[in-house]
């Protein structure tokens, strides 16, 4: 499935208050045909492709169980070099870090992805830290979370997070290539590997959305980690960290095509899906 089987959204978040950005230049016109050019606002709002997070269908598409991948990742590179989301099939957990993007399947082991491989979820962006602060105290990751909350400018911002650490202990799951008729996510993930990691040196990967875009992307933090050898990793369950560096990229563009074929036309999107959500993420 190639670009053609896609309908583009946009969605641009102005702000004001951050520099580099003087005025939207209508570049998303360059990437797609398929999208209307957008005339410089002057209002602040950043069009260059550090500040877009790109997103490939929607949570709630994936709770419901559309799994089917629809943009390759030939595709996906072009829009970030960093990233999380999963494979076709949800077969795997995605990372992409420094420009390298990897599966890691069920053994916890880290593979290189090709290409042609498709996903049906992704979020990416190109990585540049706009704020950085040095983690001296140990965290779990509610405490991680907080500490980056209370540093955020904005709860209403979306951002991009990494944090390079020495952590005592991470637990992180990956899930099995689903069969169809696809079950629902919930139900997915009670096949899921879980890892647990011990003195383990690596990088987390991931995004903070805030509360409005529930339905669209994971409200709150959405981790992803690899080992500094980038050999294993997963969706990130619980940790313990002991020091690090944490990066945040203010991503204020917000850009998410849609499947425009296949079971995302039929799901039925815009149900209360809390209760699935908690279940797969914790
Ligand atoms: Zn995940």
């Amino acid at each position: 499935m190639n670009k053609k089987n896609l309908i583009i959204f946009l969605i641009l978040l102005s702000v004001t208050f951050f520099s580099g950005c003087t005025g939207f230049t209508g570049n998303f016109s360059e990437k797609s045909g398929n999208i209307e050019s957008i005339e410089d606002s002057g209002s602040g709002i950043c069009g260059n492709d550090s500040e877009v997070l790109y997103q490939v269908s929607t949570i709630d598409a994936l709770l419901q169980g559309v799994y089917d991948g629809v943009l390759p990742v030939a595709e996906l590179e072009t829009h970030g070099d960093f990233g999380i989301g999963t494979f076709d099939g949800l077969e795997g957990e995605m990372l992409a870090l420094n420009g390298s993007y990897y599966q890691i399947k069920t053994d916890g082991i880290a593979y290189p992805v090709s290409g042609e491989m498709t996903t049906p979820f992704a979020t990416v962006t190109y990585f540049e830290a706009d704020e950085s602060f040095r983690l001296e105290e140990p965290a779990n990751l509610t405490e991680l979370e907080a500490f980056l909350d209370l540093n955020l400018p904005s709860e209403n911002l979306f951002y991009a997070v990494r944090v390079d650490g020495d952590f005592s202990y991470i637990k992180a799951r990956s899930v099995p290539r689903q069969e169809k008729p696809y079950p629902k996510l919930a139900d997915a993930v009670s096949t899921q590997s879980v890892f647990e990691f011990e003195n383990i040196s690596g990088t987390l990967v991931g995004f903070r959305t805030p509360e409005y875009v529930k339905g669209v992307n994971v409200p709150g933090y959405h981790l992803h980690f690899i080992t500094e050898d980038r050999s294993a990793g997963g969706h990130v369950l619980d940790l313990e960290m002991e020091s690090g560096d944490a990066a945040l990229d203010i991503t204020s563009a917000f850009f998410m095509e849609l499947p425009a074929s296949g079971d995302f036309y039929n799901v039925e999107l815009g149900q209360d899906l809390q209760a699935d959500m908690e279940k797969v993420e914790k």
